[in-house]
């Protein structure tokens, strides 16, 4: 690990090992006990809120929504930099995220969960990098998720008996307006994506580069407008409510199953750097 990395929140007064990211329609952190609120600063500036450390099933957890409380912040004006550099300040070793997305297959329903395996950048003005020089790192993002994380995501969401799908492609765009149909025709025919969202990237390779497991459990809200299926504001409040009922389930019970040290047949993404740093 590089010198800098390992001293990064060696002056926390508490630490956790594992991250929620909360998205639209989780901003609350009620499933933590023993709860401690942090306001992290760092190099990059504040992250989007205060984080709130505490249990969960014996496992020390640090919780921090995306948008802020009462979702304040927009995708684009996210500082994704400072909210993973507050994490891993924090201890965090395995983050899970959430987030709503649009889908773009039939099969894909509002209402569904997706455990995405791969990702599109279509991101046009972000902070992609800790590494802007002298260091220079090109971390892979060929397998870009913690297959770890994932397939517990999977594995706990079809116990449960949720429809969750196992793979997909999400590309992200830049937001904060949806795409034209033209736009998601693209990303859906020629791209052959699945879902659309806009807050992955750069949080999935940020979270790479400071050697943190990621995975994200995404929550199908509606079908993007490829479709033409027009949707009620009633219709999307409403399955987005299920949505995070369902999320909540799959990640409160499985947080207590996690190891937080994986064997290493299992990921590589805690030793990321090994092969990405000239
Ligand atoms: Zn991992």
């Amino acid at each position: 690990m590089e010198e800098w990395l390992k001293k990064v929140g060696t002056k926390q007064p508490v630490k956790a090992d594992i991250g929620i990211i909360g998205g639209s329609g989780l901003y609350d952190a009620s499933f933590l006990s023993n709860p401690r609120e942090i306001w992290v600063t760092t190099p990059f500036g504040s992250p989007s809120d205060s984080v709130i450390v505490g249990e969960l099933g014996g496992k020390k957890v640090a919780f921090l929504p995306r948008h802020a409380r009462g979702h304040r912040i927009p995708p684009h004006k996210i500082n994704y930099k400072a909210n993973m550099y507050a994490l891993k300040s924090l201890g965090v070793k395995l983050i899970i995220s959430v987030s709503a997305v649009g889908s773009l297959r039939e099969d894909y329903r509002p209402g569904d969960l997706v455990v995405p395996d791969q990702f599109i950048d279509m991101t046009k003005k972000r902070e992609y990098t800790f590494f802007d020089g002298p260091r220079v790192a090109h971390v892979s993002m060929a397998k870009p998720f913690c297959e770890y994380l994932r397939h517990g995501l999977i594995k706990n969401g079809e116990e449960l008996g949720v429809k969750i799908h196992g793979s997909g492609t999400y590309v992200c765009i830049e937001g904060p307006r949806f795409s034209t149909i033209a736009e998601s025709r693209i990303y859906k025919e020629v791209f052959k994506a699945d879902i659309i969202g806009m807050t992955l990237v750069p949080e999935v390779n940020l979270a790479c580069e400071l050697e943190m497991c990621y995975a994200t459990l995404a929550m199908v809200t509606d079908y993007d407008v490829w479709a033409e299926k027009p949707v009620t504001a009633d219709e999307v409040t409403r399955v987005m409510e299920e949505n995070v009922e369902k999320a909540k389930k799959i990640i409160y019970s499985l947080i207590p199953k996690l190891n937080i040290v994986i064997p290493e047949e299992e990921c590589s993404c805690c030793r990321s750097l090994e092969t990405a740093l000239l």
